[in-house]
């Protein structure tokens, strides 16, 4: 009965698996969603979700401010496949009415985005999408379950890439569509069919970094609010990103929808691109990497790395500027992360 598929067991893990099982329920609760899917890498998620709820003559509304491989996916796939798109650039719903079509089928944003830490009011962009039957799918990676769950503001599908805080310790890939049952069975089908399935060993990894999860978050916070502080404090910043400070554009939304302004600090530095090679040429401590979300602090100059390809144009209608800096603060002694990001502004 099992192999004709006339009742559920565990026989190929392409299908299910116990500790892939474990790992979904666990997400599932933690975002208080009725079902949650595992997949083999944040973006198998995001691709998996856009693959089984959009169809040729659909169109989509993302957030300028997402992942720069989520916007490859329609630049490269679903836009041949044909499924149009816009990106809004704006974290007011006022902005993206204009945008939208009778075909518009799915709204799609990140908060707090990556890099720049935009906030977005999930409750206010809910209540858009409802208003116009479009589905609300929001990346909470930056925020994980613990500091923000969008199911409880009115979002459909939640996408984490739990390879970032999930993991937390930079082992594994991994991915999760979580939300209302109907939305994410839709998913299973792709799931079985086409394979992007969570191994099961880092569904073990992933189920045993839950168990630290709020831990190891409160120390990334803590730690992020000082850093962030006290790089206001200095004058080589021409401003300072972290959704928990005062001068936050969206400080008063951020407060109401997360328990703390996570673990990633964005700032400016005054002497663009030169001062953003030199920073990352000097710090000692922090890894150079682009990972996010592990134990040890890592720095990013998006300008002179990942984005360095680009015109400095192109970076600009990204959100990336010269002397953008991005610290994932990690789990050390507050005082070292203080230590070298002191000294190697230097003088
Ligand atoms: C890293 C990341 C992803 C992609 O996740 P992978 O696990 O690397 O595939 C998607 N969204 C956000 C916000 C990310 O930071």
């Amino acid at each position: 009965m099992a192999f004709a598929e006339e009742m559920e067991a565990n026989i190929y893990s392409r299908y299910s698996n116990p500790s892939v099982e474990e790992f979904e329920s666990k997400m599932a609760s933690l975002e208080n969603a009725e079902m949650a899917i595992a997949t083999a890498s944040g973006m198998s998620a995001v691709f998996a979700c856009f693959a089984c709820h959009l169809k040729q003559g659909d169109h989509v509304l993302l957030s300028q401010a997402v992942f720069g491989s989520t916007i490859k996916l329609f630049e490269n796939f679903f836009g041949k496949w044909g499924v149009s798109y816009d990106l809004v650039n704006s974290t007011l719903v006022t902005d993206w009415q204009k945008f939208v079509k009778r075909e518009t089928k799915m709204l799609y944003l990140e908060t707090p985005s990556n890099p720049a830490l935009e906030v977005f009011d999930l409750a206010a962009f809910a209540t858009f999408a409802k208003a116009h039957q479009i589905l609300l799918v929001v990346d909470n990676c930056f925020a994980t379950p613990y500091l923000q769950n969008p199911i409880d503001l009115g979002s459909d599908l939640v996408i984490h890439s739990a390879t970032k805080y999930i993991d937390g310790q930079g082992r594994v890939l991994g991915g999760v569509v979580a939300g209302k049952k109907d939305l994410v069975s839709a998913i299973v089908p792709f799931m079985r069919n086409a394979g992007p399935t969570l191994s099961p060993f880092n569904a073990w990894i992933l189920s045993k970094s839950l168990e630290t999860l709020s831990v190891r978050m409160d120390r990334h916070c803590e730690n992020a609010m000082v850093l962030a502080q006290f790089l206001e404090s200095r004058n080589e910043a021409l401003y300072v990103r972290y959704p928990f400070l005062k001068s936050h554009p969206g400080y008063q939304i951020a407060k109401s929808q997360m328990k703390a302004g996570g673990g990633i600090v964005a700032f400016e530095l005054k002497g663009g691109l030169q001062a953003g090679r030199q920073l990352i040429d000097r710090v000692k401590m922090m890894s150079i990497s682009p990972n996010l979300g592990d134990t040890r602090s890592i720095i990013t100059h998006p300008a002179s790395s990942t984005h360095s390809k680009l015109t400095q144009e192109q970076r600009e209608q990204v959100g990336i500027t010269n002397g953008l800096i991005r610290v994932s603060v990690g789990l050390e002694h507050i005082d070292d992360i203080i230590a070298d990001i002191d000294q190697a502004m230097g003088k």
